[in-house]
């Protein structure tokens, strides 16, 4: 079979390789992007856009139609179980854009319709296969929906491929870290409530925690990690249709190295953690950043700068893994003694503004700086 030649190959058209194959475009990058679903994921997913995301897609126009398009999500509540709500303004620390409620599939389409404003395509039912590096480049087979074979040469690769990436599998390197033993179960679901719909509630229960946000007018994410979740919603609230149900499994893990040679990793295939943080997603797309930035300079001769990026994110993936890490394992209520820091000192630390300010920072992605350079 002959070898056809690609530019620069993004490997997954998530969030990740959609802003990845934007900010290379936009940068005079030419850009190849194939993913092996054949159509976008319609999911809500990841629901709040940070104000980190915001600034990274400054002057793309997305960010103009994020903000037009999406709620403003202003506060944050924690119900301890029978005690007194305490409540964050997401807008003290100096932030200076809220956060921003918009279901992952609509943030998703706007990407790849700018992507598509700048010329370039999602390849879909396109599927890596396998890759590997020889001196001048990186050779990939890859196959088509209707069961052909390309086998292509690229100068650099990008995967972006989630959680189970064959770009990682493929560079051999390990996905280190652990798993959380319970199922957490997701709801998208319409609901009569009382409570703040401009807010993001965290309720503490005896087994667990539920989380509530409204993500539609009347539409609400409820995700708990205990028994019947839905049959522990605060007093007065009535479930109806429910529109998505999941259940997961949380992992903490990082990728041994963000990079090895000309091929790098970027969101979930080099990093996963709770959904808690609300960082997944955002975190995905300031790879995506930083990315661009390193692989234009190394097309353009400077070949240490893809080293910079391992390097670089790497270092960020593992501060961020093991603080929401952290922060999970106080939210989820399970271990005797993270159970009386939950119960007991949490909600009284959040009534000092420095606690409240590092948990702003963390949710609105602020909590490292955008480094470009080591
Ligand atoms: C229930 C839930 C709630 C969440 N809530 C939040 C939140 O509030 N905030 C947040 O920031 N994040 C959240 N996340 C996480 C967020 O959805 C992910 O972090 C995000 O989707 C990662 O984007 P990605 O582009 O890196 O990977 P993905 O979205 O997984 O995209 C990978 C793409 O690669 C393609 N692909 C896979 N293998 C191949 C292959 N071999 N060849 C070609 N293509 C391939 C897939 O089809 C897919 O389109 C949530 C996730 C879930 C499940």
């Amino acid at each position: 079979m002959s070898m056809t030649t690609s530019p620069l190959l993004i490997v997954g058209a998530g969030p990740t390789g959609l802003a990845a194959a934007l900010f290379l475009a936009r940068r005079g990058v030419a850009v190849r992007i194939i993913d092996a679903a054949s159509a976008p994921s319609v999911y809500s997913k990841a629901l709040a856009v940070n104000p980190r995301t915001l600034d990274v897609l400054a002057g793309t126009g997305v960010d103009q139609r994020i903000l037009a398009e999406a709620a403003p999500l202003s506060r944050a509540c924690l119900h301890p179980d029978g005690g007194e709500t305490v409540t964050v303004d997401l807008r003290e620390a100096g932030l200076a854009q809220p956060m921003q409620v918009l279901p992952q599939a609509r943030t998703e389409a706007l990407l790849a319709e700018a992507l598509a404003a700048v010329g370039v395509q999602v390849e879909r039912g396109v599927r890596l296969e396998d890759l590997q590096q020889v001196p001048e480049a990186v050779e990939l087979r890859l196959l088509h929906a209707d069961g052909s074979s390309e086998q292509v040469s690229a100068p650099l690769v990008y995967g972006a491929d989630g959680a189970r990436s064959r770009v990682r599998q493929a560079l051999q390197l390990d996905f280190g870290g652990d798993s959380l033993p319970e199922p957490w179960q997701l709801w998208d679901v319409e609901l009569e409530t009382a409570l703040d719909p401009g807010a993001a509630h965290i309720l503490l229960r005896h087994d667990g925690f539920l989380f509530l946000l409204q993500l539609a007018p009347g539409v609400w994410r409820v995700i708990g990690n205990g028994a019947e979740p839905l049959q522990q919603l605060p007093q007065g609230t009535r479930a109806g249709a429910i529109h998505w149900q999941s259940s997961f499994h949380i992992g903490h893990r990082v990728a041994a190295q963000a990079g090895v040679g000309r091929v790098a990793l970027g969101g979930d295939a080099a990093h996963i953690h709770s959904p808690i943080g609300a960082r997944g997603m955002n975190l995905g797309i300031e790879d995506a950043y930083v990315y661009a930035a390193c692989a234009a300079d190394a097309l353009g001769g400077q070949w240490q700068r893809l080293d910079d990026y391992a390097t670089l994110r790497h270092a960020v993936h593992g501060q961020v893994v093991r603080r929401i890490a952290l922060l999970t394992r106080l939210v989820r209520g399970r271990l005797g003694a993270l159970r009386w820091l939950r119960d007991a000192a949490m909600p009284r630390a959040l009534r000092f503004a420095p606690a409240r300010a590092q948990m702003v920072h963390t949710l609105a992605g602020l909590d490292h700086p955008l480094r470009l350079a080591p």
